[in-house]
């Protein structure tokens, strides 16, 4: 038995884009950007006829028009990605042993040990090409012994690609790499490393752990580590029952609609807090109302990946109009946010202005500086099955 994993990363290509074309092919082959207001948003996702004019995601859309002012806009419909991500997490969720829906357009795939049954690399080439079929979406992956090494594939095999780093070769396959190549080095850290003339991954791994340590403290270490190739992150299965939710009972019935309504949104907007601190989106909202009687209902609907409450709050309220039975007292009340996937920063993109995620970083920093206690006493972080 082989003692190396093996993960696959499977990540879509210009997914937004690529959706967009889906529904009218006309824009294919076009610089394409999906984004906000002309004048004032930022750039969702572009396709690579774009991004071969400079243009990148969350740059300001006025700088992308500026550099690629023959580019079409399109404003983009988060209900169409957030179908289009649960159908690929639905064609994987058939077939992986076990995965991880890392944001809305990528996942990690555990298939270590597959060899004894199947050849891993024919396995997930298999898979693409039955997303591609029955998504129309193309979409690019990496093979390798890690998380970190899979993913970094993935993007040199982007787009529409694959590549296999084969086990033991890590190293090899890293060294000629852009240090900025490893995820999570970002501009600073990037002009950083060159300043201490580092600028291939190569230029990390031939120098010793200790010299990178003292020079950049424990981020040192860590790059050092993830130039051998070594990089031990789980896979964390995806589950669609694992949500965050609250309840409150209240010491006398309710039957004031009101009242009802200000302590759901209360409820609503301290999970919403709960989300945006977990770096999560959810896809799903319930609310629970048990009456005097105990009589107890639910209702749930999909909604667009989401992690604010200005896009929760009226779900929960349209939730309420199904499920409440007028003039009957309430005693509890509950919200679920569930199909819970990373990539907080993705949503914050469709944002109209850059002005709004701004304001929610700022109330939410308030927050946590100066706490509120219904949220840490009511949180309830569960998983079902
Ligand atoms: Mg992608």
């Amino acid at each position: 038995m082989s003692n190396h994993r093996t993960i696959a990363h499977f990540d879509l290509d210009a997914f937004f884009v690529s959706v967009e074309c889906i529904h009218n092919p006309a824009l294919k082959g076009l610089p394409l950007i999906v984004g906000g207001t002309r004048q004032r948003g930022v750039v969702a996702a572009c396709s690579y006829e774009a991004r071969k004019y400079g243009v990148h995601s969350a740059m300001p859309m006025a700088t992308a028009l500026r550099l690629c002012p023959q580019a079409t806009v399109v404003k983009g419909a988060r209900e169409e990605y957030s179908k289009y991500s649960r159908r690929v997490t639905e064609i994987i969720a058939d077939q992986a042993p076990r995965f991880e829906k890392a944001s809305i357009d990528e996942f990690y795939l555990d298939l270590s040990g597959m060899e004894k049954y199947f050849n891993p690399m024919q396995w997930t080439m298999q898979l693409r090409s039955q997303i591609m079929e029955k998504t129309g979406l193309p979409i690019s992956f990496g093979l390798a012994t890690s998380k970190l090494v899979a993913k970094i594939a993935t993007n040199l095999a982007k787009p529409n690609g694959y590549l296999r780093v084969e086990p033991g070769r890590e190293k090899e396959f890293l060294a000629p790499l852009k240090v900025n190549a490893i995820p999570g080095v970002g501009k600073q850290t990037h002009q950083l490393l060159l300043s201490l003339g580092i600028q291939t991954i190569g230029d990390i791994s031939h120098r010793k752990a200790e010299d990178m340590e003292f020079l950049m403290g424990k981020q040192g270490a860590e790059l050092w580590y993830k130039s051998q190739g070594i990089h031990h992150e789980e896979v964390i299965q995806f589950s669609e029952t694992k949500s965050l939710s609250t309840e409150t009972t209240f010491d006398t019935d309710s039957d004031q609609l009101d009242f009802i309504i200000s302590e759901l949104t209360r409820m609503t907007e301290a999970l919403a807090y709960d989300l945006r601190g977990d770096n999560k989106t959810a896809g799903c909202i319930a609310i629970k109302i048990r009456y005097a009687d105990f009589e107890t209902q639910t209702r749930q609907m999909a909604i667009p990946y989401t992690c604010y409450e200005d896009d929760l709050i009226p779900a929960m309220k349209a939730l309420l109009s199904k499920a409440y039975q007028k003039n009957k007292p309430v005693r509890l009340l509950g919200v679920r946010l569930s199909e819970l996937t990373s990539g907080y920063l993705q949503t914050s993109l469709f944002e109209q202005t850059p002005k709004k995620t701004a304001l929610y970083q700022a109330v939410d920093s308030l927050k946590k500086k100066f706490g509120i206690d219904s949220i840490t006493r009511a949180r309830n972080l569960q998983s079902g099955h």
